[in-house]
């Protein structure tokens, strides 16, 4: 089996050690939940219900507008007791539904299709089925399936790539998901690949997981045209455009999409989910999480439902064992920081990490001293250092024209930087700023033309 790589990147100690061996386990649903009607790439969703109402787990309670969305769905039964403004672990705050338990956990399916039968099912009925069980990448971008499911006709796609590097220090939930849950992933991959057209699936491992490998090459052994293959432990080898690179020797263009390189790509977690989808009728209402890190007691892989407080969840596996001074939705290089445990597990939460003192470095930012490191480090053929120091003095347009827009927030070059630069911190800004800008723009170009 050839061990693949990719230019660039950084090799942080992976502290997988706490939970790779430890198995899933599906944490009882809780008395509450919130489901934030934002949890996704593309339009926010709106409540479909009110105050008052009854749910059963697995009832769609939010849908978007438009192509570019999805919908929400109750993950335990109770009654919904209040929709406004919760704490979010992305964007602070949203609207979001709060659903107080009845103690039955009682469950409402879609319509369920038996394995032996799947070659009998449209790829028309896959899409409707993914779209309407609210499946969106979860490999922490949370962008629509459907849409990765439906490209225009004038791109043509000829290899579906399935995602199991997991390349994020300290996270072991899609190693476990692809050793317990193996069969199911493939046929979810099959059915993904039978909604786009494409007879062609490459699955990359990281090569520090060696049994999801084992076991994954043992179950595609009967299945024309699906290959694994081992993928050098590298961060961040589990990037899109980095993955593409590295199986298929293809560029995602400037500013494109996998499918400008003619590849469809998905998470491992994300193909279980289309299978639970499409054999169960069983919605996203709980994904695997990682609760890991120096400050949690008993760090382990667990099944969550969506809409779980973090208190709750790390409650389950044994409440802090140290003083957190980090606590992080997602792994260390590209996670997102939280100043509370009072946020809800989202359709991206892939992990909750919590550091003692002992595992965090608090650097004072300098100067850049012009090193060079996060030019080798940056897998995007980037130059941070300039673009830092261009985010710094608001010089937007050219950090844009030097391809900020092209930065995929990897955190290679923070982590490399000896002067210890907030480097994806100016990054974000940067981007944010030019998205209004270009926002005003729009609005003023909206207003000339009336
Ligand atoms: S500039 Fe962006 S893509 Fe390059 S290393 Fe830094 S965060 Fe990663
Ligand atoms: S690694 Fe840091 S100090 Fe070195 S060139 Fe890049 S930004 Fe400057």
């Amino acid at each position: 089996m050839q061990v693949k790589s990719f230019r660039g990147g950084v090799h942080p100690p992976t502290e997988k050690k706490y939970t790779e061996k430890k198995a899933l386990v599906a944490m009882p649903p809780p008395g509450r939940i919130v489901i934030p009607l934002r949890q996704h790439t593309g339009a926010p969703t709106n409540a479909i219900v009110k105050i008052g109402d009854h749910v059963a787990a697995g009832q769609c309670i939010a849908k978007g507008p438009g192509f570019i969305t999805t919908t929400m769905h109750a993950s335990i039964s109770g009654e919904a007791v209040s929709i406004k403004q919760r704490n979010h672990p992305v964007f602070r705050s949203c609207d979001a539904v709060e659903i107080k338990s009845d103690g039955k956990d009682e469950w409402v399916y879609g319509k369920k299709h038996p394995r032996e039968r799947l070659d009998d099912i449209a790829p028309d009925e896959i899409k409707k089925i993914v779209t309407e069980s609210g499946i969106v990448g979860l490999g922490g971008a949370a962008f629509p399936t459907h849409v990765k499911l439906s490209p225009p006709p004038e791109k043509k796609i000829d290899l579906y790539i399935l995602n199991g590097a997991e390349c994020e220090p300290y996270l072991t939930a899609d190693d476990r998901v692809m050793q317990e849950r193996t069969a199911d992933i493939i046929l979810g991959l099959r059915l993904m690949m039978k909604a786009i057209g494409v007879t062609r699936a490459i699955i990359g491992i990281e090569s520090n997981k060696p049994d999801s490998i084992r076991a994954l090459t043992a179950s595609v052994a009967g299945v024309p045209g699906v290959t694994v293959h081992a993928l050098h432990t590298k961060y961040p080898q589990g990037a899109e455009k980095q993955l593409i690179r590295v199986l298929t020797g293809r560029e995602v263009p400037r500013g494109g999409l996998p499918m400008d390189a003619g590849v469809a790509i998905n998470n491992v977690g994300t193909a279980l989910a289309v299978a639970e989808a499409v054999i169960e009728g069983k919605p996203l209402v709980e994904r695997a999480v990682t609760v890991t890190g120096s400050a949690i007691a008993e760090p382990k892989n667990v099944i969550v439902r969506l809409g779980t407080s973090f208190q709750e969840v790390i409650d389950f596996c044994g409440g802090f064992s140290k003083p957190p001074v980090k606590l992080l939705m997602g792994g260390p290089m590209m996670g997102i920081a939280q100043y509370t445990t009072d946020v809800p597990v989202i359709k991206g939460t892939s992990g909750i990490v919590a550091l003692a003192a002992q595992d965090v470095r608090i650097v004072e930012s300098q100067t850049c001293i012009r090193c060079g490191q996060c030019v080798n480090a940056c897998p995007m053929y980037l130059l941070p250092s300039t673009l830092g120091i261009l985010c710094e003095r608001h010089k937007f347009e050219e950090a844009r024209a030097l391809g900020l827009m092209d930065c995929v927030e990897c955190g290679c070059c923070t982590y490399v930087c000896p002067a210890g630069r907030p480097m994806v911190h100016m990054f974000k800004f940067g981007k944010l700023e030019l998205f209004k800008q270009d926002q005003k723009k729009r609005a003023q170009a909206q207003k000339d033309k009336k």
